[in-house]
């Protein structure tokens, strides 16, 4: 058996020290390892590739509260909109509009977090500070009509380093800048997604209301 329990009660009761909520990341590992954590008590997973979200959704139980933290691609929103609970990576404008239709024609809202590319090393996803601003100003004015998503907060993914300066640096930007944007006429922040594996205890010191943990969860990934 591959799942860590010792570490998953460890975490537990840091993010309920934080008042933060875990997702298991659960990409690339089997169904049973899903059900002992399931069994465990915990209901917010995430995966990263929407054809095996799809398979995994339909073979466990109806209650868990399906995250997705990949790059999602527009053609593939419609195959999630039926049952996802949060979309964390949303990176573009055109990304928004497509889940905002998905989730109309599904008859519900999808709650999303705008990704922001907060680390300095070669970034290919998200928006910058003053892109996320703009486009909070545009929904917030009713300039963009969303009218089936509810933007919820932001997600970050640090530097992948061990200079605990820099992740400082990166999740005190992102804190301020989940701040600044926090109330905005209609629009309410409430999740700031940031910290993994390895850098969960200092995302939540700086605020982080969400971590994504995988590998000290599951295991490394093959
Ligand atoms: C894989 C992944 C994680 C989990 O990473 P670990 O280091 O295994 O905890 C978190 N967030 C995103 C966006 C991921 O792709």
């Amino acid at each position: 058996m591959s799942v860590n329990e010792n570490n998953y009660k460890a975490i537990l009761e840091k993010t309920n020290a934080a008042v933060a909520t875990l997702v298991a990341v659960s990409k690339l590992k089997p169904v049973s390892d899903i059900q002992v954590l399931y069994d465990l008590g915990q209901r917010d997973f995430g995966e990263n590739y929407v054809q095996e979200l799809v398979e995994k959704q339909a073979l466990l139980p109806g209650d868990i509260r399906w995250h997705f933290i990949g790059h999602l691609q527009s053609n593939k929103v419609k195959y999630i909109a039926p049952f996802v609970h949060l979309i964390h990576g949303v990176d573009s404008e055109k990304l928004l509009l497509e889940i905002d239709k998905q989730a109309r024609k599904n008859n519900r809202t999808i709650h999303c977090l705008l990704q922001v590319h907060v680390a300095q090393e070669e970034t290919k996803f998200g928006f910058d500070g003053a892109e996320v601003t703009t486009l909070i100003d545009r929904i917030s004015s009713g300039a963009l009509v969303l009218s089936n998503v509810a933007i919820k907060g932001l997600m970050a993914m640090a530097s992948f380093t061990d200079d605990m300066e820099k992740l400082k640096q990166e999740f005190a930007a992102m804190k301020a800048l989940f701040e600044e944007n926090a109330e905005r006429g209609t629009l309410k922040f409430e999740t700031l997604s940031m910290g993994m594996s390895g850098d969960y205890e200092l995302a939540l010191e700086y605020g982080s209301t969400m971590i994504r943990v995988g590998s000290l969860l599951f295991g490394a990934r093959g």
